[in-house]
C-alpha cells in the first residue's frame, strides 16, 4: 500500500477543505477532494482553532480510508497546529483539545507546509467550499463547561467584557489572528506572549481554562477570593489563578493584602526556635491525623483541629472546654464522616495526657502518637492551618461578625484552595472531585483522566518539605514573607 497523505486547509472566511494522497515515484497523486462551509459559530473561531477543526474534519471525512491504515502524514500550512497535535503535554485551549482527542482513533503525523500557490485546488476550495456543513458537538460542550462554572458570575463578565475597550480589542485580535499588526499596540502588548492561548467562547476572552476578566471586576473578584479566609499572598493567587487570569492578577493581589486593615492588625511572624524535624507523607488518606486546639478565643471557646496529614484536609470543631469528653464527642463526629484513622499525633498536654484518652484510643482502635515538646513544630502543617484559623477568629471578632460563620466559610476557601505542599487542593486530594464553591466549579470533562496524581502529590510534598526545612535553617540570613503552608 502507497503511503498517505491527507493535506488539511481552512480559510479564514468560507470553509474547510481537504485533499487525500497517496506517495507515489512520481510525486503526490491525488485521491480525493473535499470541502464544507463553516456554520456561524465556525466562522468566529480563531485562525488557529478553523486550522485545527480542518483536520478534525477531514480525519472524520476520510476515516474509511485513515482507520486502521499505517501511519500517514498530515500536512497543515499552520504551524502552530504541530506542538498541538503531537500529543505533547502542553494545555490547549479546549475546543482544540478536543479535537486533538478526537484523533486518538487514528495513526499520523502531523507536519508543516506553507507551499501553496493560487493554483492550489484546496486554496481554491477552502475559499469556494460546498454549501454543506457538519453537526458539531464541541459547541454544546464548551457551551456547558461555560455555563456549569461560572453560572454564579456569567452574566455580570459577559456584560463587563462587553464594555471593557481593551478586552473588545482583544477578542478581535484573538478572533481575526491580527496578532502582528498589534504587537506594538498598547492594549495587545500584555497579551502578545501568550496569544497562542487565548480563545472566545460565550463572549468572554479566555486564556486556556481561566477567563479574562474585564477591568470593572478585577477588584472586586480580588476582594472576595481573599476575604473568604484573609489567606495569604501565594493562597489567594492560588485560588485565583484556578479559574480567572489577567496581566496585573498578581500585582494586585499583592497590593490588596499590603493594605488589608483586617491582615495587617491580625499578622505576626512567626520565628521557629527550634529546627524542624520532617516527616514522610503518609500513604493513604486520613491514615495520618494531628489534632490541636485553637484558642482560648475571647469569648471563651475554643476550636478542636484535626488534619489529615497526607492530603490537608482540616476539620474544626468548636468547643466550649478542652475536657476530654467534650473532645471524643468531637473526634467522633469527625471519625464518622472520615472513618477512624490509623494514627492520630498530637501534644503531650491535657486532655491527651489523661488515661480517659488513652482508654478512648483503645476503644476505638487508633494508636496514639504524643509529639515531643522539644519538637512542637514537627513539620508546621497543623500549625500553619492553625494561623489562618486563628486570624479568621481575630478578623471576625473584629468586625463583630458571627466567628463560627467566619471559620466555615474560610473553611471553603483552605479546602478548595491547592496546597502549597501538595499542589492539590484538600477537597479534590480527599474526595477524588471537583467541589462547587462562590468563586466557581470546574467540572471535569475528561473521564479517564485520574482527578488527583498521588505520586506527584508524594514528589511536591517532598520537595516542598525540604524547602521549609532549608528556609528553617537558613532564617537568620533571609529576608522576605514566605511563610509555611501560607
Ligand atoms: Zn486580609
Amino acid at each position: 500500500m502507497r503511503p498517505i497523505v491527507l493535506r488539511c486547509e481552512a480559510s479564514f472566511y468560507e470553509g474547510l477543505s481537504a485533499g487525500l494522497f497517496q506517495q507515489t515515484n512520481k510525486g503526490l497523486q491525488p485521491v480525493h477532494f473535499i470541502s464544507c462551509s463553516m456554520s456561524d459559530t465556525e466562522k468566529r473561531y480563531s485562525q488557529t482553532e478553523k486550522d485545527a477543526l480542518s483536520i478534525r474534519w477531514a480525519k472524520n471525512r476520510f476515516s474509511i480510508h485513515l482507520l486502521g491504515a499505517p501511519t500517514f502524514k498530515i500536512i497543515t500550512t499552520h504551524k502552530l497546529l504541530i506542538p498541538m497535535f503531537n500529543k505533547t503535554t502542553i494545555k490547549l485551549p479546549p475546543r482544540i483539545e478536543k479535537w486533538v482527542m478526537d484523533m486518538q482513533d487514528v495513526d499520523f503525523e502531523i507536519m508543516y507546509d506553507p507551499g501553496k500557490d493560487e493554483a492550489d485546488p484546496l486554496d481554491f476550495l477552502s475559499r469556494h467550499p460546498l454549501p454543506e456543513k457538519e453537526n458539531d458537538e464541541t459547541e454544546r460542550m464548551i457551551k456547558a463547561i461555560i455555563h456549569n462554572e461560572y453560572a454564579v458570575i456569567l452574566e455580570q463578565l459577559q456584560e463587563e467584557t462587553n464594555k471593557d475597550e481593551q478586552l473588545l480589542k482583544l477578542k478581535d485580535c484573538v478572533l481575526k489572528t491580527y496578532w502582528e499588526r498589534n504587537k506594538k499596540n498598547i492594549d495587545i502588548i500584555p497579551y502578545y506572549h501568550i496569544r497562542n492561548e487565548l480563545y472566545v467562547a460565550e463572549g468572554l476572552v479566555f486564556r486556556l481554562n481561566q477567563i479574562i476578566v474585564p477591568k470593572t471586576l478585577q477588584e472586586k473578584l480580588i476582594n472576595s477570593s481573599h476575604n473568604m479566609g484573609h489567606f495569604g499572598m501565594m493562597k489567594t493567587k492560588q485560588m485565583l489563578r484556578e479559574k480567572y487570569w489577567f496581566p496585573t492578577m498578581n500585582y494586585m493581589v499583592e497590593e490588596t493584602i499590603k493594605n488589608c486593615f483586617e491582615c495587617q492588625v491580625t499578622t505576626k511572624q512567626l520565628y521557629g526556635k527550634e529546627p524542624l524535624k520532617m516527616t514522610e507523607i503518609p500513604e493513604n488518606l486520613w491514615e495520618v491525623v494531628s489534632v490541636d486546639f485553637g484558642g482560648p478565643y475571647p469569648d471563651e471557646h475554643y476550636n478542636l483541629v484535626v488534619i489529615d496529614k497526607r492530603t490537608r484536609y482540616p476539620e474544626v470543631e468548636k468547643l466550649n472546654t478542652t475536657a476530654c469528653k467534650q473532645i471524643k464527642d468531637k473526634l467522633m463526629r469527625i471519625f464518622a464522616t472520615h472513618e477512624i484513622s490509623r494514627r492520630l499525633e498530637s501534644d503531650n498536654e491535657p486532655p491527651f495526657n489523661a488515661v480517659e484518652f488513652v482508654n478512648f484510643a483503645a476503644e476505638q482502635g487508633f494508636e496514639h502518637h504524643k509529639i515531643t515538646p522539644l519538637h512542637p513544630r514537627a513539620d508546621g502543617k497543623a500549625e500553619a492551618f492553625m494561623k489562618v484559623l486563628n486570624k479568621t477568629e481575630q478578623i471576625a471578632k473584629l468586625q463583630n461578625k458571627d466567628s463560627a460563620i467566619a471559620v466555615q466559610e474560610m473553611l471553603v476557601g483552605y479546602r478548595s484552595t491547592p496546597h502549597l505542599a501538595t499542589g492539590v487542593s484538600p477537597y479534590e486530594a480527599l474526595m477524588k472531585r471537583r467541589v462547587r464553591t462562590k468563586l466557581g466549579y470546574i467540572p471535569r470533562t475528561n473521564d479517564d483522566e485520574e482527578i488527583t496524581d498521588e505520586k506527584k502529590m508524594n514528589e511536591r510534598d517532598k520537595c516542598y518539605k525540604d524547602k521549609i526545612k532549608h528556609q528553617a535553617e537558613n532564617r537568620n540570613t533571609r529576608d522576605h514573607n514566605f511563610k509555611t503552608g501560607d
